[in-house]
C-alpha cells in the first residue's frame, strides 16, 4: 500500500473567469491570495477520480497554486476491506443501517494508521475530506498546523453507532466545514458553511459547439428529435437509479421520450457493479433506456449529454450536495430532483427547478415540464443565475482563502 499523490487538472488562469464572474470578484480573490503567497496547504481525500470531492479538488487546487499557495494533494489508499467499511460508514452517516461486524472499526483504524505512517504532514493548513481519512488527525503534533475536517456528507440523521465512533476524531480538528446548514452537529469546534462548487471553464461545464453535442448523441444512439431525460450519477443505490427508471416508465405512458442513466465508478466505491446489474434488470430490453457505463475521462461526453437533455433528473434518496444538479442548472436545464441533502439549496422549488419526494412525484414533475416548455426554460435561466451567485469555484476559492487567512493569523 502506498500513498498516491494526485495530480490536479490543467491550469486555467484566474483572469479567464472575469467574463463569468466579473473583474471585481477576481480582484478580490487576488487581493486575498497576495496575503497568502508561499503558505502551505495539504488536501487529503480517498480518490482522485469519480465523485464530487475529486471533481472540486481537481479544479480548486490549480487556482490556489496560481495565487502562489503551495498546495499538496494526497490520496489515501486501502484494500477492498477498507473501502467496504468506508462505504458502510457513508451509507450509515446518510441515515442507513450499520450492519457490519465490530472488527470493521479496527480495519478502518489500521488503514488510517498505515497511511499516517507513510505520509508527511508539514503543511500549515491540513484539510481532511470526509470520513475515510479522518483518523489521520492522529498525526497532528502539538503546535503543528491547522487541521480542518471538510465533510461532504449529509450528517443531519447519522447512524448513532458510526457517528459515536467518528465524533471523537472530529472534535480534535480546529474546525469543520459542511455543505449545508442542516448538516452541522453539536460539536465543541467552530463549524462553517462551505457550498461545493463547479468550474464553469472545465471540460465538464464549458460551452460546447453544437456539432460535438450532435455527434455525442449519435455515438450513444440517442434521437435528438425526441425528449431526453437524464440522470448522471455513480451507480449507487442512494442515487436511486431504479427509482428514476420507474418514474420514466410512468412518463412513457404519456410522452414518447428516452432515458439516459449515465455513470461510472469511483475508485473508493465498491458497490457500482451490483447496482448496475439491478438497473439493467429493471430496464429489461426497452430500446429507449440508455445505460451508459462511462470511464472516468468522460467529462466532455457528460457535458454534451447534459446539454442535449430536455430535463435533468437527480432522484437521490440521500445526497451530500449533488454537484450533478449544479452542473445541470449551470447549463440552464430544467431539473427535477429529490428534496434531500444539499439539493434544496440549489433547486428552489418552482424558481430554479422542481422538487419531488417519490417516484410518482418525480414522474408528475417531469410530465409537467414536458407539457410546459416555456416554464421549463424559465426555471433553467433562473437556475443558471443562482449557480453564478452561489456555487462557482471562484466563490469556493475566496472562502477558502478567507478561512486560511483567519486561521493563520490566529495561531
Ligand atoms: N460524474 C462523472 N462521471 C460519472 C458520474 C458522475 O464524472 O460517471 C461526476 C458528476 O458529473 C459530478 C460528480 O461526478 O461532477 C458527482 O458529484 P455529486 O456531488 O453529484 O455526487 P457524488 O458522486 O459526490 O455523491
Amino acid at each position: 500500500m502506498s500513498v498516491a499523490a494526485a495530480a490536479p487538472a490543467k491550469l486555467v488562469r484566474l483572469d479567464n473567469y472575469i467574463p463569468v464572474v466579473g473583474e471585481a470578484e477576481v480582484a478580490e480573490i487576488r487581493a486575498l491570495g497576495e496575503r497568502l503567497t508561499g503558505r502551505t496547504v495539504q488536501m487529503v481525500n480517498s480518490t482522485s477520480v469519480g465523485g464530487g470531492v475529486a471533481e472540486i479538488l481537481n479544479r480548486v487546487i490549480p487556482l490556489l497554486e496560481e495565487l502562489g499557495l503551495a498546495v499538496r494533494w494526497d490520496v489515501i489508499t486501502g484494500g477492498d476491506d477498507f473501502f467496504a467499511v468506508t462505504k458502510g460508514f457513508h451509507n450509515a452517516l446518510h441515515g442507513g443501517a450499520w450492519e457490519m461486524p465490530p472488527e470493521s472499526f479496527n480495519v478502518f483504524l489500521a488503514y488510517n494508521e498505515q497511511n499516517r505512517a507513510r505520509m508527511r504532514f508539514d503543511s500549515e493548513v491540513v484539510i481532511i475530506h470526509d470520513p475515510q481519512p479522518i483518523a489521520l488527525i492522529n498525526a497532528r503534533e502539538a503546535q503543528s498546523g491547522h487541521w480542518i475536517w471538510r465533510c461532504h456528507i449529509d450528517l443531519s440523521h447519522p447512524n448513532e453507532t458510526v457517528w459515536k465512533f467518528l465524533e471523537p476524531f472530529v472534535r480534535r480538528y480546529d474546525c469543520a466545514l459542511f455543505s449545508s446548514p442542516e448538516f452541522s452537529r453539536q460539536l465543541p469546534i467552530p463549524q462553517y458553511l462551505f457550498y461545493p462548487s463547479i468550474d464553469p471553464l472545465s471540460e465538464k461545464n464549458r460551452e460546447l459547439d453544437e456539432e460535438y453535442i450532435r455527434s455525442t448523441l449519435e455515438r450513444f444512439s440517442l434521437d435528438p428529435k425526441r425528449p431526453i431525460l437524464t440522470q448522471i450519477s455513480r451507480f449507487d443505490r442512494l442515487k436511486d437509479p431504479v427509482g428514476v427508471l420507474r418514474a420514466y416508465q410512468i412518463v412513457r405512458r404519456y410522452f414518447d421520450c428516452q432515458l439516459v442513466l449515465a455513470g461510472g465508478g469511483a475508485a473508493d466505491d465498491p458497490e457500482g457493479g451490483v447496482v448496475l446489474d439491478e438497473i439493467r434488470k429493471t430496464a429489461a430490453d426497452d430500446p429507449d433506456v440508455h445505460i451508459l457505463d462511462l470511464p472516468p475521462w468522460s467529462a466532455l461526453e457528460i457535458n454534451a449529454l447534459q446539454r442535449a437533455s430536455t430535463i435533468i433528473i437527480q432522484k437521490s434518496l440521500r445526497e451530500g450536495f449533488g454537484l450533478t444538479v449544479t452542473e445541470a442548472l449551470w447549463k440552464k436545464k430544467p431539473v427535477v430532483a429529490s428534496a434531500v441533502g444539499g439539493i434544496p439549496s440549489q433547486v428552489i422549488h418552482k424558481h430554479t427547478g422542481l422538487l419531488a419526494h417519490s417516484v410518482e412525484g418525480t414522474a408528475y414533475q417531469i410530465r409537467f415540464l414536458l407539457s410546459n416548455p416555456a416554464i421549463a426554460e424559465k426555471l433553467g435561466e433562473q437556475g443558471h443565475e443562482h449557480v453564478r451567485e452561489q456555487f462557482l469555484i471562484t466563490g469556493t476559492a475566496k472562502r477558502a482563502l478567507t478561512l486560511f487567512l483567519y486561521l493563520l493569523n490566529h495561531s
